[in-house]
């Protein structure tokens, strides 16, 4: 059973005064850890104040990991008696059939059972549970709907995979499937069956996972490069930096103890020659560019700002100069190993950026090169054509594979091969198993939706890869299928290429470069927050929209780029970021201009105006 948050709700003015008077509070803890070995829960005692419970019940309605909640008293009849006048308001759903068992399997063992107004309804997908307030009778509602709990929720979450186990579990259709729901709900039908994969099934067989699980499915079943931890712990430096002791400055190298005054100039040292072993005397210098190497003789440069020319030879050779300032030892000199010393470290932390990995390999001479995951696009669709081809009826210029090229060059990555496929369940597995002998990844788009010319899941069973998700709760991107067979990965992108663009950023970016050795916390896109500019109607599932970045005095503000539809490419027009906007509730349908949002910043040069 997967883990359940559940809320605990103790409605009493008596307990409210006396906490340590609550039993049947602390009696459900104990009946909900012993039956959902993996739950959470959170409890709260509230006096019989109709405004208080409201509230409260609000406040875990509206958190995302509350899937039910149980409130105990107040369900009588005695003037103070509010919690289901409380509770029924807020409710997008009754469950009246719900209400009704209770109610049934209470009567079995008392008529006063008939003295409960307890209800049960859905609201933003918790559920709520009155209980009457005795210990006893908070024991005999629990057994009565304890089993019907996991179905309910996975019901109420859409998981149609977790539906039909429970489908096949109770209606023993399933031999396979251990059986361990209570005997009585065995035999059942429930009205409510889909997901069965017939023609009757309108729905995706797949559970429907928040964004967050499904990025830390990915970090899980994706292998990480150890290449770069190795150049931190195990690269240490061949040379020194610099090799030579080297002039800082444009100057005159000479012996500090020779005093400031006039020198003899007896030449001039550039960039690239050989350090000069000649017995220099303290009335004498030699003219010295930056990074020269210093004569061996020599212990500091006096800079050309702090000299005065005094003489030319014949041939335009300076040979005489007077040095204003007093010479100190290794005054403007970087010693021997200063930036870098031989055997020290090279990196001294992890850094995965290109820029900064291959320029410090190449300074210290390292011709070490750091494997980056292989990568091919595939999209599919019979419809495609190439950008390059003539416009043919009932076909649309393929945006997906060149959008999805130049993200990984952006990104710095690099596509190895690009295939465009149509509809056909033998290319797609031809061509697959044909990448995945010699890529790491395939990032595919396209043909993951519930049409049934997508064959993609098909496909990847039939190539034995583990589907690990098919579906998430987001907009653009819910189709989003990640598959994975050893370690070859196979990301799925819808095929809207507004959906492709988000789903790419969100999920196959952070795997790609996990895979590539980045650290965790580098890999998915940078948050910041955000003043948003437009009031936004809140969708059912987080949203991920498109917005320009505009910097007014240092407050960075979001405008959304026009109309959202996935299919519309121009919403990435101008796109600096994707704004992270929750799914509505009950209570909050609309996001509105002046509200803080973070988001995901898409670019490097993501301010679009300043004002
Ligand atoms: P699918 O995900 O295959 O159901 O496709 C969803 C929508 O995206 C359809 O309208 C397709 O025509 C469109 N589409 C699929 N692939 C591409 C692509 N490579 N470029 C542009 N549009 C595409
Ligand atoms: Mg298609």
């Amino acid at each position: 059973m997967e883990s359940i948050t559940f809320g605990v709700l103790t409605i009493s003015d008596t307990c409210f005064q006396e906490p340590s008077k609550d039993r049947s509070g602390p009696r459900l803890v104990n009946l909900i850890h012993r039956d959902f070995q993996n739950s959470s829960i959170i409890t709260s005692c509230l006096p019989d104040e109709r405004d208080l419970i409201q509230r409260e019940l609000r406040k875990w309605i509206d958190r995302q990991d509350v899937r039910v909640i149980i409130t105990t008293g107040g369900t009588g009849f005695a003037p103070r008696d509010v919690t289901p006048d409380a509770t029924k308001p807020l409710l997008d759903k009754d469950c009246p059939q719900l209400t009704m068992a209770i109610a049934l399997a209470s009567l079995q063992k008392t008529k006063f059972a008939a003295l409960s107004r307890g209800v049960c309804g859905i609201a933003n997908n918790t559920l709520i549970l009155n209980f009457p307030g005795s210990e006893k009778a908070v024991v005999e509602c629990f057994e009565t709907v304890s089993d019907l709990l996991p179905h309910a929720l996975h019901l109420m979450g859409d998981e149609v995979a977790l539906v039909r186990r429970t489908h096949a579990e109770i209606q023993g259709t399933d031999q396979a499937v251990k059986v361990d729901s209570s005997p009585a709900l065995r035999g059942h039908v429930c009205p409510h069956k889909t997901g069965a994969g017939n023609d009757h099934d309108r729905n995706s067989p797949f559970p429907m996972l928040p964004v967050d699980e499904a990025l830390s499915i990915i970090f899980n079943v994706v292998q990480r490069s150890t290449e770069l931890d190795k150049l931190v712990n195990e690269l240490s430096s061949p040379v020194n930096i610099p090799p030579f002791r080297a002039s800082i400055k444009d100057g005159y190298a000479m012996k500090s103890t020779g005093f400031s005054g006039t020198k003899r100039v007896l030449g001039c040292i550039a960039a690239g020659d050989k350090p000069s072993a000649y017995a220099l005397q303290e009335d004498e210098c030699f003219k010295i560019n930056t990074g020269a190497p210093l004569p061996e003789h020599a212990d500091c440069v006096i800079q050309v700002e702090d000299t005065k020319l005094l003489q030319r030879d014949k041939y335009n050779n300076e040979t005489l100069v007077e040095i204003m300032v007093e010479p100190k030892a290794g005054l403007d000199v970087r010693p021997i190993g200063h930036d870098l010393t031989k055997g020290d470290a090279i990196f001294p932390s992890l850094d995965a950026s290109p820029v900064v990995v291959n320029s410090l390999l190449a300074s210290v001479g390292s011709r070490q090169i750091i494997r980056k995951p292989k990568i091919a696009i595939i999209s599919t669709g019979s419809e495609l054509l190439s950008p390059k081809d003539s416009p043919t009826v009932g076909k649309i210029y393929d945006s997906n594979t060149t959008m999805l090229e130049q993200l990984l060059t952006y990104f710095g990555f690099e596509c190895i091969q690009a295939r465009v496929l149509s509809d056909s369940i033998e290319a797609i597995s031809d061509t697959l198993a044909d990448l995945f002998n010699v890529v790491d990844f395939v990032i595919c788009s396209g043909g993951v939706s519930m049409g049934d010319k997508d064959y993609i899941k098909t496909v990847l069973e039939k190539l034995n890869f583990q589907l690990h998700f098919g579906r998430v709760n987001m907009k653009p991107g819910k189709p989003m299928t990640f598959a994975s067979r050893q370690q070859k990965y196979f990301f799925g992108l819808p095929g809207n290429p507004v959906s492709a663009f988000a789903t790419f950023h969100i999920f196959a970016l952070p795997a790609i470069r996990w895979a590539a050795g980045w650290e965790r916390t580098k890999c998915s896109l940078p948050i910041l927050n955000i003043k948003l500019l437009n009031d936004i109607i809140l969708d059912g599932r987080p949203e991920y929209v498109r917005a320009s970045v505009i910097c007014k005095s240092g407050q960075l503000c979001a405008i959304v780029t026009g109309d959202q539809i996935s299919s519309r490419l121009q919403s990435i027009v101008g796109a600096d970021v994707l704004i992270h906007l929750p799914g509505s509730t009950s209570i909050k349908t609309q996001a509105k201009a002046g509200d803080i949002y973070s988001a995901s910043v898409l670019r490097y040069d993501f301010i679009s105006k300043y004002e």
